[in-house]
């Protein structure tokens, strides 16, 4: 129980990832913030959970793409908790297409949300880290298509791309304050975002992964709690979990 005490927000909550990631703080003593944007039922189950451990949580419905709603829920979270020590921006969408066909909606609200999201999420979060003087945690869930590219996916990969790099110009920022900012880059794992692609896609995947399989959602997870509550000289990094696909 290293994070008793600690106060989580998790973007995206209401997802099969975010969900996982919310649980695991949760069973490590963190109070945890369950944002979701319009799954109200779906997070609400988690936040159930969440109290059947016996843990602590708040739901709270935000776009991430507004900067806006993003600070009312930072506010949200120091008026019920006040606190806040880990933000974990993890909502997530796709909207796949190879280039000469994607429509520039479906590139701005890829953008908008992987990456925007966590700009604004971020950006929200400083102010109250520096009031505390007690550091801060900031995990980025990013994608293994951020780094190597992915056919039909130049708009979810350089979002994801961007995330990285952000981390590591965040990371060099607020170092000196204590705050560290790390990054996770799952490959294929199952959730309700990857249960839509065509089976021909994911039997052409699976020979590519070291280990064999897809990931589970807990799996992300695990990586996401070291570097919550331990990984303390750890800051602008990425770690992959992917099973060894990008290898
Ligand atoms: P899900 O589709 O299961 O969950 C996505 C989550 O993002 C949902 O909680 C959804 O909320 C939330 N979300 C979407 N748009 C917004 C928004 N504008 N504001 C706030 N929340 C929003 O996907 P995963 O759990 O698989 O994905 C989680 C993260 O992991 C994403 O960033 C994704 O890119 C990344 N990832 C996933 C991989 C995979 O294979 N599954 C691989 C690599 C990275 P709601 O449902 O309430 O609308």
């Amino acid at each position: 129980m290293d994070l008793q005490g600690k106060v989580a927000l998790v973007t995206g909550g209401s997802g099969g990832i975010g969900a996982a990631i919310a649980l695991a703080l949760a069973r490590d003593g963190a109070a945890v913030v369950i944002n979701y944007h319009r799954q109200k039922e779906a997070a609400a189950e988690i936040l159930r959970e969440v109290e059947l451990l016996g843990g602590r949580g708040l739901l709270y419905q935000a776009d991430v793409t507004q900067p806006e709603a993003c600070e009312g829920m930072i506010k949200a979270t120091l008026d019920h908790f006040s606190r806040i020590d880990i933000l974990i921006n993890n909502a997530g969408i796709r909207r796949d297409n190879l280039l000469a066909l994607m429509k520039p909606e479906d590139w701005d609200a890829v953008t908008d949300t992987n990456l925007k999201g966590v700009f604004n999420c971020c950006k929200a979060v400083l102010r109250p880290f520096l009031r505390q003087k007690s550091g801060g945690r900031i995990i980025n869930i990013s994608s293994v298509a951020g780094i190597t590219g992915n056919s039909g996916q130049t708009n979810y990969a350089a979002a994801k791309a961007g995330v990285i790099a952000f981390t590591r110009s965040l990371a060099k920022e607020m170092g000196r304050r204590g705050i560290l900012v790390n990054a996770v880059a799952p490959g294929m794992i199952e959730t309700r975002m990857t249960a839509d692609l065509p089976q021909q896609l994911k039997d052409t995947v699976l020979p590519h992964i070291a280990l064999q399989r897809f990931g589970r959602p807990e799996e992300v997870a695990e990586a996401v709690l070291f570097l919550a509550r331990s990984a303390h000289y750890v800051t602008g990094s990425v770690i992959v979990v992917d099973g060894g696909m990008s290898l």
